[in-house]
């Protein structure tokens, strides 16, 4: 049973060799000593996902628990059930959920497990469009942000797993869209695959706030925000009066030792505007409604998804560390197996 074990907790940029892949001995089969409710998983798809970087420091208080050094790391996945005591879980189910980063996975906390329904579509989408960033997109888009026909939304780091949704969520509803990402191909992306209004790389722009200036004369309406920092200083500048920010994560402090100062925080006094933060693990219960709307977009082409998919647990950990520095060109997942 080959694992992705998390050497030490870390500080500052996570590097590949805070973690490393090791095999160890696995009984494939369920026995007496496990809990009553095992289930025993051969793992297909892993999530490499933003909030596990938190994890893999030294937490106290947080929404989530620090990895264990020395153990495996935990985090989202698709798996096809081999071995069940669970009555929800039988043998030969596909399911998606909290797994661990190994071939073969006994699950016993099943809080965030769900049997798959839909197999018409490719098993990976299960770590995107229809798993948890997918849920992300949703729930921030059209629960959080209170959109309205005609409004001009704001997306940063849009090419991603849950950016890239958020942009066709708000194009289908009617909105102005424009995004922002880190390279010439991804600002490509949103404009010729995502179907975003207008795109720009914020690399390259000197002055963010001269950049969003040229997109949103009249003032953003909605920002999803994904990045803090610098481009949430800049987006409060251009914000509309009652605006809505959703903020979903802040990428480009996950690795800082001091998160930098925002110092525009004033306008939201000044504009009205309304920012809400969220956390997709207490919206699950609106799964059933999203997959009632999604599928159907799938299969009649109305959304897209773009997946960056690197084959081996070998190159998990690459993968993992390659989203703080934009390397991931979509959602990127790791096929356990390869080819
Ligand atoms: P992505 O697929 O978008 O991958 C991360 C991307 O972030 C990179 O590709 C890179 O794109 C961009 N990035 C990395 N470092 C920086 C930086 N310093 N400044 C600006 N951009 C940076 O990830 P997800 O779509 O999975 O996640 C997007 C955001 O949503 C994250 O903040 C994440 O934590 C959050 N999230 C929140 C959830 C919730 O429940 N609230 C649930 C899921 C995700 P680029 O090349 O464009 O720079």
């Amino acid at each position: 049973n080959k694992q992705v074990i998390l050497k030490n907790y870390v500080s500052g940029f996570p590097k590949e060799s805070d973690m490393e892949v090791k095999t160890t001995s696995l009984k494939l089969k369920l026995s007496e000593g496990d809990s009553s409710v095992a289930i025993l998983v051969k793992n297909l798809y892993l999530s490499c996902d933003p909030y596990m970087r938190s994890r893999m420091s030294k937490l106290e208080g947080q929404y989530v628990d620090s990895f264990t050094p020395g153990s495996p790391i935990v985090g989202y996945g698709v798996a096809e059930v081999l071995d069940s005591s669970h009555p929800n879980f039988k043998k030969g189910d596909l399911v998606w959920g909290i797994t661990t980063w190994e071939d073969y996975s006994i699950i016993t906390a099943t809080e965030v497990l769900f049997k798959i329904q839909h197999t018409d579509v490719p098993l990976s989408y299960y770590t995107g469009i229809l798993g948890m960033p997918g849920m992300t997109a949703y729930v921030g888009f059209f629960e959080v942000c209170s959109p309205k026909k005609g409004e001009r939304v704001f997306v940063s780091a849009a090419s991603g797993a849950v950016g890239q949704l958020v942009g066709q969520f708000a194009k289908l509803f009617g909105c102005y869209v424009v995004g922002s990402a880190g390279s010439k191909e991804k600002v490509d992306l949103l404009k010729n695959k995502f179907g975003f209004d207008e795109a720009f790389n914020y690399k390259e722009e000197a002055d963010l706030n001269v950049a969003l200036k040229r997109y949103f004369p009249d003032g953003i309406d909605i920002y999803f925000e994904n990045v803090g920092g610098k481009m949430l200083d800049a987006v409060l500048l251009n914000m509309s009066l009652n605006g809505r920010i959703a903020a979903c994560g802040m990428i480009s402090q996950y690795n800082l030792e001091q998160p930098e100062g925002v110092q525009n925080l004033f306008c939201i006094v000044r504009k009205g505007i309304r920012m809400e933060g969220f956390l997709v693990f207490h919206h699950y219960h609106l799964y059933p409604k999203f997959l009632e709307m999604i599928i159907p977009q799938i299969k009649e082409g109305k959304i897209t998804y773009v997946e960056d998919i690197a084959e081996g647990l070998e190159n998990a950990p690459s993968s993992l560390i390659g989203l703080f520095s934009g390397l991931n060109i979509g959602k990127q997942v790791v096929s356990v197996t390869r080819g």
